[in-house]
């Protein structure tokens, strides 16, 4: 293998298929490739019993299968793991496995960093480094699946869900992300189903339009506030692309998918977005809108750079009371595996800051909104 040669990891099935067809071959000669590379975790071409040998012979002077190194490893007492994977340079990222009874879920890393600066998320104050190639992306889930297979003794698949909710913007990162989506749902790799991988974004409009023509998976928008004067100091993006123009970009995406529905991430901000008034706004938000959606609450997880808190549980529960009454369906995130910094927002990896965010960051104006001296819902409060 030299530098030179191609990593296999960086093609969907037509990639590869285009690949193969330069070496003359055939595209199932491409479909069984992709499938000794994706579905059995193998990487050495001589292991590929079933390809002519005269292929496994051009493959091993033109291609290589590149998996990322992994920097670190750790596992919660939950059963969460993080696996830290260098991407060099000096730059790191993460991607995390949470299981549950049902289904197994993989979080999993767009870029090393992210330039959008989000108030309250620990990526967002490292800056951005570089966006990671499909083959990056894509060697997360493929470590990921086949480590978890070997570690749980497992012959079947163990990932069952994917959410593009590790380090990054991926509608920043389109080009790579579009193929590693269909590669993870490609019946031949990952199989898994549309409904299965879900993108969350911070509300990048033109590309949420193009994500619902190419590959409409779930999507999960990162709303955080019910207002564009609070939005646009907690999500910096929503100065280019207020939240008006987010929601009738979520409308044309339910276009594409006309059962599914959005899911609005809302990260719980102590005295910054909780109140009920926040929780009405929203209600009228959507309504207005007509959107089929949902709301995920995420309690907010503290780094000291924020100067954030977590709202309480109580304010949370009383939030969420709002939405619900308005027949929004509603969840509050359970918080997996923050012993071991793998909880949303605590992705930090190791990146090789070119934006020069936390400087900016330290500069920006902290927006706490006084709170009266005796709201009602908060007097409940322990
Ligand atoms: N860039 C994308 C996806 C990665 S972030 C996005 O913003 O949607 C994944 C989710 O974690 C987002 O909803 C994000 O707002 C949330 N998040 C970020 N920092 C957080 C923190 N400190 N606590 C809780 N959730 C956080
Ligand atoms: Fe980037 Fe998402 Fe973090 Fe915002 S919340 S800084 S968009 S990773």
């Amino acid at each position: 293998m030299t530098m030179t040669t191609a990593n296999l990891l960086e093609f969907d099935l037509d990639g590869l298929a285009a690949f193969c067809e330069k070496l003359g071959e055939k595209r199932f000669r491409a479909t069984q490739l992709f499938r000794w590379i994706h579905q059995r975790g193998v990487a050495d071409f001589a292991q590929m019993t079933d390809l002519a040998k005269s292929l496994r012979d051009k493959l091993a002077t033109t291609a290589h299968v590149a998996p990322l190194p992994v920097v670190s490893r750790h596992e919660s007492v939950d059963g969460t793991i993080k696996w830290l994977f260098d991407v060099g340079d000096g730059n790191a990222v993460e991607a995390v496995f949470i299981p549950e009874d049902d289904r197994g879920t993989l979080c999993v890393s767009s870029q090393a960093g992210c330039a959008v600066g989000c108030r309250f998320c620990s990526t967002g104050h490292q800056g951005f480094s570089r966006n990671l190639t499909t083959g990056e992306i894509v060697a997360q889930l493929w470590f990921a699946e086949h480590f978890l297979r070997k570690h749980l003794a497992r012959t079947e698949r163990v990932i069952s869900n994917v959410v593009m909710m590790g380090m990054g913007e991926p509608l920043q990162n389109y080009s790579a992300l579009v193929p590693a989506l269909r590669t993870m749902l490609d019946d031949n790799a990952y199989g898994l189903s549309r409904r299965r991988v879900t993108v969350s974004t911070s509300g990048v409009v033109p590309m949420i339009d193009r994500l619902g023509g190419d590959c409409p998976v779930a999507l999960a928008v990162s709303l955080h506030a019910p207002n564009d004067a609070l939005r646009d100091d907690l999500v910096p993006l929503n100065r280019k692309y207020p939240i008006a123009e987010l929601l009738e970009a979520c409308q044309r995406y339910l276009e594409h998918a006309p059962r599914d529905f959005i899911t609005f991430e809302y990260c719980m901000l102590d005295g910054v977005n909780d109140r009920p008034e926040h929780a009405q706004q929203l209600v009228d938000l959507v309504r207005g809108q007509g959107i089929s959606c949902k709301f995920n609450l995420i309690p907010f997880n503290p780094f000291p750079a924020s100067g954030l808190l977590r709202s309480p549980q109580a304010r949370v529960l009383a939030f969420a009371k709002v939405l619900s009454e308005a027949g929004i369906v509603t969840t509050v995130r359970k918080t997996r595996g923050d012993d071991i910094d793998a909880a949303c927002g605590q992705l930090a990896g190791d990146v090789k800051d070119r934006t020069r965010a936390s400087e900016r960051m330290a500069q920006r104006r902290i927006v706490i909104h006084p709170r009266p001296a005796r709201a009602a819902p908060d007097a409940q409060e322990p």
